[in-house]
Formats: structure tokens, sequence, C-alpha cells
């Protein structure tokens, strides 16, 4: 008798992200794009590549280009993108220093006085 039990157990868990709620992008912390968006992560029993019984679900701020994902807690949410540089998240830039510097010389583009200044001019 020759017996073979081959049947394949493929189970295990996988996730599903649903787009829930405002779908506004902000700014990735990871990425610094304008891909995050509110969404729903629900976890799956699957046997056979079936997801049999939803284990758990949650809800998420998700990130659509590094898949940066954290769970949506209660006082903080990433910043909006806004028209202002940098989003106005990250502190303004110091003014350049360069201004500081001297201007030494006559300006350029003046003639320097000559004698054909003197020469066009009559006393009465
Ligand atoms: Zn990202």
């Amino acid at each position: 008798m020759d017996f073979c039990f081959c049947i394949p157990m493929i189970c295990g868990c996988q996730t599903k992200i649903s787009p829930e709620g405002d779908q506004t992008p902000r700014i990735c912390p990871r990425c610094h794009n304008a891909a995050v968006t509110s969404a729903k992560s629900k976890e799956y029993f699957e046997f056979c590549f079936v997801p049999l019984v939803p284990m758990s679900s949650k809800h998420i701020w998700a990130c659509s280009i590094c898949q940066w994902a954290v769970p949506i807690q209660q006082g903080w949410e990433p910043p909006l993108v806004t028209n202002g540089p940098a989003g106005g998240y990250y502190p303004p830039q110091p003014p350049p220093t360069w201004q500081q510097q001297p201007n030494y010389g006559p300006p350029q583009g003046y003639p320097p006085p000559g004698p054909g200044y003197q020469g066009q001019y009559k006393p009465q």
C-alpha cells in the first residue's frame, strides 16, 4: 500500500488595505511625498489563498509610495499639503548671511570723471 498525502497546506494571514474617510493627501514622514491617506487595514486568515476569517481591522495612515503605515492615533495626524515652502512643517530658513559683505570700489557701469567733462564746461 503506497499512501501519499500531499495536499498542500497553505494558510496564513493577509492584510487588505482599503481607503477610508478623508482622502486628502498628507505629507509622508518617511518619503516626504503627499501620498498619505487614511485607510482601513483588515487582516484575514486565509487558506489556500482564499481569505476566510476576518481577524482584525484597524484604522491606519498609509503611504502609497513607500508603504509607510501607522495606526491612527488621537492628537496626531500627518501634516496636510500646503502651498508654502516645505509645507510650513519645517522651521523657516534663516536669511543668507552673504548680504553682510561690504561693497568696495566704485559702482560698476559709471564712466569715471575725466577731461571730457571739463572741456564741455564753459564758465560765464
Ligand atoms: Zn511615504
